[in-house]
């Protein structure tokens, strides 16, 4: 996280004044301090439970920062066969991944099911066709939609009546019968009700029916409550109460598992939550633009590189590092691309010049994982801040990286 300390901007104790000069910008920053408070935080929340966090790799997929999840004892969820074999590759033990597909083939769940991963299943088709395939040499755990609406915006909400995600709770009296007649095995249940949980007690009646449902499982090990954990965006933000979380659900669970009649495990899949506030994005002022309505602040930097402000209307804070004593005045914050890429209107900035750099907070998910070549342009390299050293995770592309899939026609030569 972005500190001001003796009137110079540092993460983890290094300037970051240094960082951009011998990087560069664009650069994404991560620090692993930040990571690990945040995963020491969601596990001390819940007291006197079996609780067990898969770290949500689509956030953030460097394979240096899988490993620091690893490390530290996490386990990893993944969306695509892709991540899981990242995720073998940084070293996960295929036990503790999780594989949360949504419309893949069977195919693809044959090439989960070889690297031994726990398969998560969220239709009734493909439930079907892995019975009869697997019969109960496979365990799988079933994604629910309880039908529960959580979630800011529409595109990450995901739990209402309309979502694509999971078989419906009204769905079990099904579910049961394919279950029965192909003699699955179903080790666990899931829900994700998606991103930004503000109301604590809507995510408690969305576990409450997810309690319910267990009743038509007998052979169950854990459940997996998904994510959707806000964090704070701006000073004045909503975000979830971890803590009352939580309290909450430790207390709602422990009696849970006593009518149920075995302990199970409690799993969490966050993405934002452990790495959003980890991650800061740099770029550089390329021009100061005064128009009749508005100063405008165009950086080396645009919608390819950090797209949340545009794709989901995201607030990402946004600070001048290079001169943190300056007289504060109005921007608005503009990338390169040729389309209209704004981050940030009517910003309250320190006087900005040309050629100052400017930093974007929160910047830890869904950054450079959504990151692009649109216009041509290289993505930005990856720096992880780890016990006070900095390294390079990832190079800046090249010409060689944009042109290296590309065949030519040797009569177009
Ligand atoms: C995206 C996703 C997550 C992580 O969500 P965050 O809001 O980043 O915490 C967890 N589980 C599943 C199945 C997901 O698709």
């Amino acid at each position: 996280m972005l500190k001001l300390e003796k009137g110079h901007y540092t993460i983890g104790g290094i300037p970051v004044e240094d960082l951009c000069a011998k990087y560069d910008t664009p650069l994404y920053v991560y620090d692993t301090g930040t990571m690990e408070s945040q995963y020491n935080l969601l596990k001390n929340s819940f007291v006197g439970t079996n609780i067990k966090i898969k770290f949500a790799c689509k956030a953030l997929n460097n394979i240096n920062v899988m490993r620091f999840f690893k490390n530290i004892g996490s386990g990893l969820d993944t969306v695509s066969i892709q991540e899981v074999w990242t995720g073998i590759k940084a070293g996960f033990d295929p036990k503790d991944i999780i594989y949360t597909p949504n419309c893949v083939s069977m195919e693809e769940i044959d090439l989960a099911v070889k690297e031994g991963v726990q398969i998560n299943i969220d239709n009734l088709s493909i439930l079907e066709q892995f019975g009869n395939k697997y019969g109960s040499t496979v365990p799988v755990c079933l994604r629910i939609n309880p039908h529960i609406m959580a979630g800011g915006n529409s595109n990450i909400s995901v739990g209402h009546i309309d979502s694509k995600f999971g078989i419906s709770i009204y769905q079990m009296r099904h579910v049961e019968r394919v279950i029965k007649s192909e003699k699955i095995h179903v080790n666990g249940l899931h829900m994700h009700t998606g991103s930004d949980i503000l109301d604590v007690d809507v995510f408690m009646r969305a576990a409450d029916i997810l309690f319910e449902t267990t009743e038509h499982f007998p052979e169950l090990e854990f459940i997996d409550f998904g994510s959707g954990f806000k964090v704070p965006y701006k000073s004045d933000d909503y975000y979830t109460d971890i803590k009352e979380v939580g309290e909450k659900l430790s207390k709602k669970f422990g009696e849970f598992c006593k009518s149920y009649g075995r302990e199970l495990e409690l799993w969490f899949e966050p993405g934002k939550f452990l790495v959003s506030q980890s991650g800061t994005f740099f770029a550089k002022v390329n021009v100061i633009k005064q128009t009749t309505a508005t100063v405008f602040i165009g950086i080396d930097s645009g919608m390819n590189h950090l797209i949340r402000p545009m794709f989901y209307n995201s607030y990402h804070h946004i600070t001048n590092i290079s001169n943190p004593n300056g007289t504060q005045r109005i921007y608005t914050v503009v990338g390169y691309i040729c389309e209209t890429d704004t981050f940030g209107w009517d910003r309250k900035l320190a006087e900005v010049r040309e050629g100052d750099v400017i930093a974007f907070h929160n910047a830890g998910a869904y950054g450079f994982t959504m990151a692009s070549n649109y216009n041509s342009r290289f993505r930005p390299a990856e720096v992880m801040i780890h016990k006070g050293k900095d390294y390079l995770i990832r190079q800046r592309e090249n010409m060689d990286d944009l042109l290296r899939n590309q065949i030519e026609i040797p009569e177009l030569t």
